[in-house]
């Protein structure tokens, strides 16, 4: 009886998420302009989630069906990946993590079938060879695609759908007119989904000017070419979603699904979001300046970082269910607008001064 209990108990607390997502690493083989392992430099802290950490997020995943294994780092450089990615199989979960492309070895392709791994994400910052070098660090846009042509090319001999390759390009305003170029690509290397998002985390006062939603002259140039570009991937059975290349003031939800996923950190920090991660202020030095900034709306911001728990302290569920992180889902959840703009004015500032918050996909 008591067990009955405790399984319908249990039901009633159980979190419903769509995704977990894991930072299993924070090291990176790529110097990318715009992201806060580079613009941080020596205070970027470089570590490696551990195994013994990562176990203890198997009992939560229960409440989930996928597990997507990405922060602010390449997964592929954690040598226990494959082990991670073992758990979370043979928990019958679907397993994601997006790449940067140039670790797809042919040893790494053919673990990545026979762990049949689900997603494979991998980022672009151009159609050329001159753009994506010149933003991706580091990165050769070259060894990336011969090695997307190898994955193509060992998942058709060994008759795999796994893993199902996607596209994140990230849309700056000097290689936008390369975008419609990656739909033949995609279709080439059996891609099944393009996602083209915006530069939402500004590091730099130069950055500012790649951002296409500063380019509000061109707005509706930049959404009828995306449009035609969703048109032209369907035609191709690409799913194909992009970020709105405008502001949009009147969005004030937030577009992560906070109310369902979260994300863990490197360290075993939960954070709604990639955003408010604390591995990104980690870096701050001792005497407590700040060491990372960001440009919103032409001011220079200090990032701010969110935590409701940490699993080495408490398990997940617990942290889920705290009263802070309960009322944080409850204002996103709000069923008018008006509840929704007074719940605003009490959300942290990383949230009020948020890219994301203003440009939902499409
Ligand atoms: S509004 Fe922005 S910072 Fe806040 S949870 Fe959503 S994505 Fe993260």
């Amino acid at each position: 009886m008591f067990g009955w209990f405790k399984t319908q108990l249990e039901k009633i607390n159980s979190p419903e998420l769509d995704w977990i997502q894991v930072e299993v690493t924070t090291y990176c083989n790529s110097d990318c302009i715009y992201c806060p392992h580079t613009t941080m430099g020596s205070c970027w802290q470089k570590m490696h989630m551990t195994l013994e950490l990562f176990r203890e997020l198997i009992p939560f995943t229960r409440y989930t069906k996928l597990i997507y294994l990405q922060g602010w780092g390449e997964p592929l450089l954690n040598p226990e990946l494959f082990e991670m990615i073992r758990m979370c199989k043979d928990n019958g979960k679907r397993v994601g993590f997006t790449t940067n492309g140039m670790l797809l070895t042919e040893e790494t392709i053919h673990k990545l079938i026979d762990f049949k791994v689900d997603i494979l994400g991998v980022s672009l910052a151009g159609a050329t060879t001159a753009s994506h070098n010149r933003f991706r660090k580091g990165n050769d846009l070259d060894e990336v695609i011969s090695n997307l042509e190898l994955l193509y090319r060992l998942k058709r001999e060994r008759n795999s759908q796994c893993p199902g390759l996607h596209l994140a390009y990230i849309m700056l305003k000097s290689n936008f007119h390369e975008l419609e170029e990656i739909v033949p690509l995609a279709k080439r290397l059996g891609v099944t989904q393009i996602v083209a998002s915006n530069l939402s985390l500004i590091l730099g006062p130069e950055l500012a000017s790649e951002a296409i939603f500063n380019d509000t002259d061109l707005t509706d140039n930049y959404r009828e070419i995306l449009e035609k570009i969703k048109e032209h991937a369907g035609g191709e059975d690409i799913l194909f979603a992009y970020n709105q290349p405008g502001l949009d003031e009147t969005s004030i939800r937030c577009n992560e699904n906070v109310c369902h996923s979260c994300v863990v950190n490197v360290d075993g920090e939960i954070s709604p979001c990639v955003f408010t991660n604390p591995v990104l202020t980690a870096g701050n030095d001792r005497t407590g300046n700040r060491t990372t900034d960001y440009i919103f709306k032409d001011r220079l911001l200090p990032l701010t970082s969110i935590s409701f728990g940490n699993i080495k302290h408490e398990n997940l569920s617990r942290i889920w269910h705290k009263k802070e992180y309960v009322g944080f889902r409850t204002v996103w959840s709000s069923g008018s607008i008006a509840e929704l703009q007074d719940g605003l004015a009490n959300l942290p500032e990383s949230c009020m001064n948020c890219y994301k918050r203003l440009t939902p996909y499409l």
